[in-house]
């Protein structure tokens, strides 16, 4: 198949050459996808999208209409992607539907431990030859309350590293996994969890229901000091909401590897630029707030397997095999 693959970096290129071996043809733009940019992709069956990309219904009709055929979404997440016009211009959607959750929960233990312990700040410190002690005190995890919203895959692997940690464990999700059952988590209302978490992480997919499902209201139910963190999508919380919570001292500490307003600025450097976003210019203020850009996913063996997994989805839609990673609107 021709592939255009938007929103490239030299890495996924590495990984897609690496396991495409010549199976498809892959040409690569630094384009991230939009309304602008789907003429690019003219003449090719298929397109590879990232995180950022977004394929709304005027995207899906211009894709269509220069002979795209395929989308081949190389991540989980997908609320990118307005499936229903897919399906309306005749595209079908696929996505890499397993790879590392290892990866992003690790990832989130490492938010967290970071903030706990401020050890950004002791890296900071210490490179000027600080060895001060001040305004680095932490708590020990063992026995703090961590609350899970979100308990699939990533959110059970979570579950299980902070189990370790000696951490009882609260759940919420519309539905129970029998593995965070096993650790011994107990499924609450949201409230309760709210109510009762030293430590919340987010692991739930960016859904209508999930949309802002941190803002003003639920914030204030939560525990003065809690930490939260979100490694899945910027769009569950409100982010300005967040900020006033941070700002009276309320939330006493924020790991976010996703933000709502991510389009256009993550993946990019933009270090020589003045940032045209106040709301993420007043985030990088906070010395308890850490922010990361998207990185949670990228390890060695995720980027090999979503690699791996979205030629895989090529070639089977190419060949009309069945493939468990179409996705199909509502
Ligand atoms: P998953 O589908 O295995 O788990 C998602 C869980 O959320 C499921 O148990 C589901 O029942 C639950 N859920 C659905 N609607 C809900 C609701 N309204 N309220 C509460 N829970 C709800 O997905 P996963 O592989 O664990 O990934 C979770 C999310 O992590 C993805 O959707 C993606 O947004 C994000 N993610 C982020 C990165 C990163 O690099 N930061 C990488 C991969 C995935």
């Amino acid at each position: 198949m021709r592939v255009l693959v938007y929103d490239t970096h030299s890495y996924d290129r590495t990984f897609l050459d690496a396991a495409n071996a010549g199976r498809h043809q892959l040409d690569y733009t630094t384009a991230q996808l939009d309304h602008q940019t789907a003429a690019l992709a003219e003449g090719y069956e298929a397109v590879c999208l990232f995180v950022n990309d977004y394929a709304d219904e005027p995207v899906m009709a211009r894709l269509a209409a220069g002979g795209v055929r395929v989308i081949a979404q190389r991540s989980t997440g997908y609320n990118n992607l307005d499936l229903a016009a897919a399906e309306r211009h005749g595209i079908v959607c696929m996505r890499v539907g397993y790879y590392s959750p290892y990866a992003v929960a690790e990832f989130a233990v490492g938010l967290l431990q970071t903030l706990n312990r401020r050890i950004h700040r002791a890296y900071n410190r210490t490179r000027e030859f600080n060895f001060r002690l001040a305004g680095l005190l932490g708590h020990d995890i063992h026995g703090r309350t961590v609350g899970v919203v979100g308990t699939g895959k990533i959110g059970a692997i979570f579950a299980r590293i902070m189990h370790g940690f000696g951490c009882p464990l609260l759940g919420y999700d519309v539905r129970e996994n029998p593995e965070c059952l096993e650790l011994g988590m107990t499924y609450v209302p949201l409230e309760e969890l709210l109510r009762r978490s030293d430590i919340i992480s987010l692991h739930a997919p960016l859904l209508p229901s999930t949309h802002h499902l941190f803002n003003a209201e639920t914030l204030a139910m939560t525990k003065p000091g809690v930490m939260i963190i979100n490694t899945s999508r910027g769009g569950l919380i409100n982010t300005e909401a967040l900020i006033a919570a941070v700002q009276s001292g309320h939330v006493g500490a924020v790991g976010l590897d996703v933000y709502e307003e991510e389009e256009g600025k993550f993946f990019r450097d933009l270090s020589d630029q003045v940032i045209d976003d106040e709301v993420l210019a007043r985030l990088m203020t906070f010395p308890n707030v850490l922010l990361t850009s998207h990185q949670a996913f990228f390890t060695y063996e995720a980027m090999t397997t979503i690699a791996e997994t979205t030629i895989q989805n090529l070639s089977d839609a190419e060949e009309g095999r069945e493939n468990s990673n179409v996705l199909r609107a509502g």
